[in-house]
């Protein structure tokens, strides 16, 4: 049974409002996680809790308890001389910046707009790509089993469907 500590196989799919297919795990690879240790967002991992193994299940979990709300404040035009000239700007396109208060922000690029003195302007927004969704998941538990003590140390899986490093 599904509790804090065991590892968790999951075939699913994670559809948005409009039915479009955001995310899937891949054919023949579940998705492997490590329940309680927050790995998977929260909505979903709270209604695996105490299933098993062929339990199949819908679960549409709000963006409160999904990738959150989205931020205005996280949206901003930069200059792209403001960027090294060989940074890879292009629209979905994601890159790390450290903040002036040393904390490490990941941003992604939304759209590059011609400026008004001719240097264009790159939108770079700090929310998740599905921050403000409602997240429509469809999810098949595969398999459940203890973690080793390595996973249980790193908070997240290894091997097929998890961490490689
Ligand atoms: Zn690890």
């Amino acid at each position: 049974m599904i509790e804090d500590g065991k590892v968790v196989s999951v075939n699913y799919t994670l559809k948005n409002d409009a039915g479009e297919l955001l995310d899937s795990s891949a054919p023949d690879e579940p998705l492997a996680y490590l329940h309680g240790a927050h790995n998977i967002v929260p909505g979903l991992e709270r209604k695996l809790t105490g299933r098993k193994p062929g339990d199949k299940l819908e679960v549409v979990v709000d963006p409160g308890d999904g990738y959150g709300m989205r931020d205005p404040r996280g949206v901003q035009d930069v200059p792209r001389n403001a960027f090294p000239p060989d940074a890879p700007l292009e629209v979905g396109a994601s890159f790390v910046v450290e903040t002036p208060n040393g904390e490490l922000m990941q941003l992604h690029v939304t759209a590059i707009k011609p400026g008004p003195d001719g240097v264009d302007l790159i939108t770079c927004d700090a929310n998740h790509p599905l921050a403000g969704e409602r997240l429509h998941f469809s999810v098949e538990v595969v398999g459940v089993r203890e973690p080793t003590d390595e996973e249980r140390t790193h908070g997240h899986v290894h091997g097929p469907g998890g961490h490689h490093h």
